[in-house]
């Protein structure tokens, strides 16, 4: 197993395995038009370990309606597939500031809030 697939189960609970790309959560998927790869794609995706669908936009334009799970014959709660995604890549310990160079006369509360915003 590929490590993206045993991560996203691990923080979803849900089996990839049991999807055999019915299609029936793409269409019924309210935000399917927005998105650059459809659920069921996702799931293929991550089967497969390719990376780039950490990147997509997709789990960031669902709207976690749960339409995806509710219509799946298989019983797979995209929902979480979708959370555990933005997980993996908020995770990905990217630093967006350097804190370094952060004014050392900013508020307390300033700081400790960019940190936890901006750093990885
Ligand atoms: S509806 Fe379920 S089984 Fe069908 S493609 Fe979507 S996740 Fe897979
Ligand atoms: S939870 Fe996300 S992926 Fe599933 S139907 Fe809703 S918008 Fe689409």
């Amino acid at each position: 197993m590929n490590w993206l697939l045993s991560k996203v189960e691990e923080l979803s609970g849900e089996n990839l395995y049991a999807c055999y790309q019915c299609g029936k959560c793409s269409a019924g998927c309210p935000m399917a038009n927005e998105m650059d790869l459809l659920p069921n794609q996702v799931i293929l995706l991550v089967i497969r370990g390719d990376e780039s669908v950490v990147d997509a936009k997709t789990p960031w334009v669902c709207a976690q309606c749960y339409q995806c799970g509710v219509r799946c014959p298989k019983n797979v709660d995209i929902t979480k597939i979708m959370e555990a995604l933005r997980l993996i890549k908020l995770r990905k310990n990217i630093d967006h500031i350097k804190l370094e160079k952060v004014k050392k006369n900013l508020p307390q509360i300033a700081l400790v809030s960019a940190t936890r915003k901006y750093t990885g």
